[in-house]
C-alpha cells in the first residue's frame, strides 16, 4: 500500500470511506489501476487462505471488525504481516465501497499478480493444459480456471486479446483456484512456435470437426485448445491443431457455453486419472 499511515506491525483501523487506501483498493475495480499497479482484489477468507498457501505475493489483507476475534482470521492476519503486508480493520461499509458490493464479505485481500513464461511451460505425459483463444467473458474464464483446478489438470494459456484474469469478476468465478493454476499470456504465434518446438499435441475443439471427442487417446502431452464465445476458433489456430473434435449436441443449441465445452473435454481427457 501507499505508505500513508505506513505503521509497520500495526493493525491500522480505516473508517473513513475518503480514506486514501480505501481509494487506491476501490480503484483496483479498473483495468488500469491493475495494470499500472500489478495488483487486484479478491474477496473472502478463503482467497486469502489459498493464496497465503501458495506463497503468492499478498499486499495487505482488511476485515470487518466482527470477525477479528475468529481464529482463522487472526491467523490469516498474522501470516500476511508476517509477509510485510498491510493489515487492514474496516466497517462494513467501507469493505462494501471497495468492493461494489451491498454485502461485503468480511475479508478481503490485495494481492500481486502473477503469470508463468510461456517458455517454462512443459507438459508432461498424462497431462493436460488449456488454451483459450480470445476468451472474453469473465465468468466463463473464471470457471474454467476452477474446473482445471478441480479435474487436476495443470494450467491455462491465454492466447491474444482476452479479458483479464485479475478481474473482479474472474477472480469470484475461480473460487480461489486462481491461485492454484500457473496462466501464461501469450499471442497465438508465439504460443504456436512454442507448441511446435516443444511437441505438445494440440486438441482443437470445433462445432465442424467430425471427430467425436471421446475418440482422443488421453495420454499423450496435450493443450486444449478452445475457441472464442462469438467466433470460435481463428482459422490458422484450427489449421495448426493436431486434432479437431466436436462434442456431439442432440437439441436446438448452435453450441455449448465455452465453460461447459470446456468442462466436458477436460473430464474425458482426464477421465483415465480420475477415480
Ligand atoms: N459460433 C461459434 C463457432 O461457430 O465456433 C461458437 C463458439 S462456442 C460458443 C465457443 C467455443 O466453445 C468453441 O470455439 C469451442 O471451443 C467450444 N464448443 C462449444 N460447443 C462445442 C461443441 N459442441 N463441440 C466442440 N466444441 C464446442
Amino acid at each position: 500500500m501507499a505508505d500513508r499511515e505506513r505503521a509497520p506491525g500495526a493493525v491500522r483501523q480505516i473508517t473513513s470511506l475518503v480514506n486514501p487506501i480505501v481509494k487506491d483498493i476501490r480503484a483496483l475495480a479498473m483495468k488500469k489501476a491493475r495494470e499500472e499497479t500489478g495488483r487486484f482484489l479478491g474477496e473472502g477468507l478463503k482467497l486469502v487462505t489459498d493464496a497465503l498457501e501458495e506463497n503468492w505475493p499478498i499486499v495487505a489483507i482488511a476485515y470487518a471488525p466482527a470477525v477479528r476475534d475468529q481464529p482463522h482470521v487472526a491467523k490469516a492476519a498474522a501470516a500476511v504481516r508476517a509477509r510485510g503486508g498491510d493489515v487492514l480493520e474496516m466497517g462494513e461499509a467501507v469493505l462494501a465501497k471497495i468492493t461494489r458490493r451491498d454485502n461485503p464479505q468480511m475479508v478481503v485481500g490485495v494481492f500481486g499478480q502473477r503469470l508463468k513464461p510461456l517458455a517454462d511451460v512443459k507438459v508432461g505425459e498424462g497431462e493436460v493444459w488449456v488454451a483459450l483463444e480470445q476468451v472474453r467473458d469473465p465468468g466463463n474464464l473464471g470457471t474454467i480456471i476452477r474446473t482445471v483446478d478441480s479435474v487436476g489438470a495443470k494450467g491455462v494459456v491465454l492466447v491474444g486479446d482476452t479479458c483479464d484474469p485479475f478481474s473482479f469478476e474472474t477472480v469470484r468465478a475461480t473460487m480461489g483456484s486462481l491461485f492454484h493454476v500457473p496462466l501464461v499470456k501469450t499471442n497465438r504465434d508465439a504460443f504456436l512456435a512454442w507448441a511446435k518446438a516443444t511437441g505438445v499435441r494440440l486438441v482443437g475443439t470445433h462445432l465442424k470437426a467430425t471427430h467425436d471427442y471421446r475418440k482422443v487417446e488421453s495420454r499423450a502431452p496435450t493443450v486444449l485448445v478452445m475457441g472464442n464465445e462469438q467466433a470460435g476458433m481463428t482459422e490458422e489456430m484450427t489449421a495448426a491443431c493436431d486434432v479437431r473434435v466436436k462434442i456431439p449436441m442432440a437439441g436446438r443449441a448452435d453450441s455449448l457455453n465455452l465453460a461447459v465445452a470446456t468442462g466436458v473435454m477436460l473430464y474425458e481427457l482426464r477421465r483415465g486419472q480420475l477415480s
